[in-house]
């Protein structure tokens, strides 16, 4: 996971442009991504599709004929969907279009302007305190003009047409955590989800973030609304500080169920949104109306370095990505087997005339006993294995084995 952040990290990503399609055509080496193109100016709710958004280079020239800020050096020193610029301008002129962050005088910030046209430079505070009056040669060879919007998506079949949706962004330009970390996380989840029939079909989107969602739900809608029965929204998953989630709007959803079920299992530490501090694609898949069951999923969402030249390719490691995509199989093998179950005769089952009442008592085996009996008592078809694991206050993997026993005894049956 970590090479691919790697390959992927050089490339000028925006929410439109040959970045996303290089992006895409480099996932796509890893799985069988159908990749998808909406012409700008299409209506996509209360949203149109901008128009597409290219660059080759920029750079700022000072008048002793120093290449000072050169966008091939750092592409997060334009500003995303800056139009086309060459211009000679004063200092003063110049510092119009210039940004930076004072109080992280080394970060070169991350700054876009979608649907405002303007021009912009964006670097240091250390070098921009540091810029001498007299005149500056600024270029940017850009292209704003109709175009497409590009996305990514893959549809795993599973043995029933409910869905488990997965989402993630392709964005952003050389950042890691934010957001490279997302797709590949997701492309490694989609590579084993592939790997055997599940049970859930899983809709996979590589899309571009707040445009691209509006745009895939606005062409999808009802299938999801039919279908979907859990989502996660993927990002920000390289790093090792923490692990999030931002609840869905009511936060009552099956996703919201089985992450924190995950996440408490692991006792780790955990920091919850509410969807009140939702900031991402979450506002999309959960806004009235939409009310899909999504949550999102990451581990820093809040860190110092976001949005910065600082969330590069340190902040990421090896552990922290496959931590998260650990957490994510957890969330699809719990998804998987979260069954309603209902106890098959009335009354308390004689488990001794079916073998499954230990001939001798020990610590351990009036353990098992008790939580068999635990789980018979909530499997009135009203629970499924997550409500019944929390009542019982017995972890889920405990309760697998006795699942199965109970199964082959014939004492309970799946309830849907
Ligand atoms: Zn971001």
């Amino acid at each position: 996971m970590y090479q691919l952040i790697v390959k992927l990290f050089p490339i000028c990503r925006s929410i439109t442009g040959n970045g996303v399609r290089e992006t895409l055509r480099l996932i796509k080496k890893h799985i069988p991504l159908n990749i998808i193109e909406v012409p700008s100016g299409t209506k996509v709710f209360d949203w149109t599709i901008p128009d597409e958004w290219n660059i080759t280079d920029a750079y700022i020239i000072d008048q002793t004929g120093h290449r000072i800020i050169d966008f091939k050096n750092n592409n997060l020193h334009v500003v995303g969907y800056s139009i086309p610029v060459d211009c000679y301008i004063s200092l003063t002129e110049l510092q119009e279009h210039l940004y930076s962050l004072e109080n992280q005088p080394n970060a070169i910030p991350y700054v876009t302007s979608y649907y405002s046209k303007r021009w912009g430079f964006c670097l240091s505070h250390h070098q921009r305190t540091r810029l001498k009056e007299g005149r500056y040669h600024c270029v940017i060879n850009s292209e704003l003009k109709p175009g497409q919007l590009t996305y990514g998506e893959y549809i795993i079949p599973g043995k029933t047409d409910k869905e488990i949706l997965i989402s993630t962004y392709i964005c952003h330009p050389s950042m890691a955590n934010d957001q490279l970390s997302g797709p590949t996380v997701v492309t490694y989840l989609a590579k084993w989800l592939a790997k055997e029939q599940r049970k859930y079909t899983y809709r996979i989107i590589f899309i571009p973030e707040t445009i691209g969602s509006i745009t895939y739900l606005s062409r999808h809608i009802h299938k999801l609304k039919k279908n979907v029965i859990a989502g996660f929204n993927v990002m920000n998953v390289g790093d090792e500080r923490t692990y999030s989630f931002v609840a869905s709007r009511y936060g009552d959803s099956l996703a919201d169920k089985v992450i924190v079920k995950v996440l408490t299992s692991k006792q780790c530490h955990v920091v919850k949104y509410s969807y009140l501090d939702s900031a991402s694609d979450e506002r999309q898949f959960c806004s009235p109306g939409v009310d899909l069951p999504v949550v999102s999923f990451s581990r820093s969402r809040e860190y110092p370095e976001y949005h910065t030249s600082l969330d590069n390719l340190s902040l990421v490691t090896p552990r922290g990505l496959s931590e998260s995509l650990a957490i994510l199989i957890d969330c699809v093998k719990l998804l998987e087997m979260n069954n309603k179950y209902k106890v098959m005769c009335l009354c308390e089952p004689q488990l001794g005339k079916r073998g499954l009442y230990p001939t001798l008592s020990t610590k351990k085996s009036r353990e098992t006993v008790r939580n068999m009996m635990n789980f018979i008592r909530y499997a009135d078809g009203k629970n499924d294995l997550i409500d019944i694991s929390n009542i019982t206050q017995t972890p889920v993997k405990e309760l697998c084995p006795i699942i199965t026993r109970l199964m082959e005894a014939k004492l309970i049956e799946i309830y849907e």
